[in-house]
């Protein structure tokens, strides 16, 4: 029998002697690098090439310095520095996640700055959150080495490998099964494989980002039709880590890979296939993990008093994964810009009221927890607001082709990603404000607007109030790409000065105005771009 065995080896091992002898371990595939150093941004940024200016001349007397680029980048900087202090600290998945330290500093943090530009009724409001926190242990992604993919070949840790929520510590700690892959997981794709005992590697294409992606829910239906194990390959750039539900699959061990290790993968499945030696092509997954429970999550609360108790509400989630430099440290930066800049202003016709939000990446809802907390806000808000990643620096692909890579070595761009505009009620006047975003204050927009806001504002939906917003999400959405460095000075400033105007001329118009739904009877009395990129009403105020 072990003779046998033996000389099967040899057998398979003679063989193949001759083609993989000349091309190295893996089939002369060189190895991936290591995970992307997370504190490090991926992309290269140029100073030569420095993002669109933002002139924006300042208005005496009217604090319009504390919306400078220097002034938000400042606060983005501390803000992103919560999360290194989450990585220094161990936390496996790193950031400002709800309910642990780094995020209540967040809180804290964005509180005390409230305090100290003079508004009121300054407070971190906890919340209890319910259910658990998955919280991942240890984990490991591992192709195994064997001699039929070429001498000298070892088992390769695909270092950028992050677990993906739900997934529950393995029995014994691992397992080890065969490779199949399925390309982007269609029921085309899924034509005639048979996923069942096997773990399955998916191409995933961020288009633009995990959230409009295609792959979405896949890995959970491939765990459904038994695989073991699935491993959502990135085709994005370096090699950095993501974490995101949609591509989870419940209590089944599923990863996501960065671009090198994705491309390292797909390469070798290929080049196993070829050589006819694709069954023997396993993988290794590890997994260890835990659910923690009786959280508590904060929001962050504060005022700016009006003449009337009516509200207006402007948002920004504090809560983040990785550094969170888009998500939403640039949304969080404007908001505190934001509240120190109304704090120096004639008192507004309504009350303001900034949150800085747990967030609904979990645990907990933010949003939800404050409506629950505050009665008084319910038919008595004229408009919410949200700030969330408003200020990415665009990721667009390049000319060459990547060596060690899928597709197009990517490049930054010297402009912001376009931002969807979102207004619930689809107000022809909050139309209007937003049509001066990207004509009077160089906020990149999406051509259309509509009613569509995803992103923070789902717990607001109880207040019966309007609610508007630009988002996007871009290459590194939910990534370790997503960096300080990606957020430039001059797209916070732009983000800035346009949602200081939006304030003031919701706060400034008539509430009907603002509560007109779609199709209602409209004629502008706006004017054109001032100084500031403010038009006429506002320096009327
Ligand atoms: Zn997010
Ligand atoms: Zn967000």
């Amino acid at each position: 029998m072990r003779v046998r065995t033996l000389l099967t080896s040899l057998g398979v091992a003679i063989g193949l002697a001759a083609p993989v002898a000349q091309s190295g371990p893996w089939f002369g595939t060189p190895l991936p690098p290591p995970l992307n150093d997370p504190r490090q941004p991926v992309m290269k940024y140029d100073d030569g090439f420095a993002p669109l200016p933002a002139a924006f001349p300042h208005r005496p007397g009217r604090g319009d310095e504390l919306l400078d680029g220097a002034a938000l980048k400042k606060d983005h900087r501390r803000i992103v520095d919560f999360s290194l202090e989450s990585l220094a600290a161990g936390d496996t998945v790193w950031g400002r996640r709800a309910a642990t330290p780094s995020f209540m500093h967040t809180i804290e943090w964005t509180v005390n700055a409230f305090k100290a530009a003079g508004l009121e009724n300054a407070a971190v409001e906890t919340y209890p959150v319910p259910g658990t926190m998955w919280v991942p242990q240890s984990w490991r992604v591992q192709l195994v080495g064997d001699t039929a993919f070429g001498a000298g070949t070892e088992t390769v840790t695909l270092q950028s490998a992050f677990p993906q929520p739900g997934g529950v510590t393995i029995p014994g700690g691992s397992l080890t099964a065969p490779v199949i892959f399925v390309g982007h997981g269609t029921d085309a794709d899924l034509a005639g494989r048979e996923v069942a005992g096997k773990i399955a590697v998916v191409h995933v294409r961020p288009e633009p980002s995990l959230f409009g992606s295609a792959e979405q829910g896949v890995a959970a239906k491939l765990a459904s039709k038994g695989a073991l194990g699935v491993v959502n390959a990135i085709e994005g750039p370096g090699n950095a880590q993501y974490i995101d539900p949609r591509f989870a699959c419940g209590k089944a061990p599923c990863f996501i890979v960065g671009g090198q290790d994705a491309w390292f993968l797909q390469q070798v499945i290929g080049k196993a296939a070829n050589a006819g030696v694709l069954d023997r092509l396993k993988m290794t997954l590890a997994l260890a993990s835990d659910e923690t429970s009786n959280l508590r999550a904060a929001n962050g609360v504060a005022i700016v008093r009006g003449q009337s108790a009516r509200r207006l509400i402007i948002n920004a989630h504090a809560d983040g994964y990785f550094q969170g430099g888009d998500d939403n440290a640039s949304g969080l930066a404007v908001l505190v810009g934001l509240a120190r800049y109304f704090a120096k202003q004639p008192p507004p016709k309504h009350t303001l009221m900034f949150v800085a939000s747990g967030g609904h990446h979990g645990p907990g809802n933010g949003p939800a927890a404050l409506v629950a907390a505050h009665p008084e806000l319910k038919d008595n808000t004229l408009l919410v607001i949200n700030l969330e990643h408003v200020a990415y620096l665009d990721v667009v692909r390049g000319k060459t082709r990547a060596a060690n890579n899928i597709g197009m070595v990517w490049e930054t761009s010297v402009t912001e990603s376009a931002k969807a505009v979102g207004v619930t009620n689809e107000s022809p006047f909050l139309f209007d404000l937003w049509s001066r975003a990207p004509r009077c204050f160089g906020v990149a927009t999406y051509q259309a607007a509509g009613p569509g806001v995803s992103g923070d504002l789902g717990g607001y939906r109880a207040l019966n109030a309007p609610m508007t917003q630009m988002i996007q999400s871009g290459t590194f959405y939910h990534a370790s790409g997503d960096v300080y460095e990606q957020v430039p000075a001059e797209g916070l400033e732009r983000a800035a000065r346009f949602h200081a105007y939006l304030v003031e001329q919701v706060d400034g118009a008539p509430e009907a105005l603002v509560a007109a739904g779609k199709g209602t009877p409209y004629t502008s009395s706006l004017g054109e771009c001032g100084s500031n990129g403010a038009v006429s009403r506002s320096s009327q105020r």
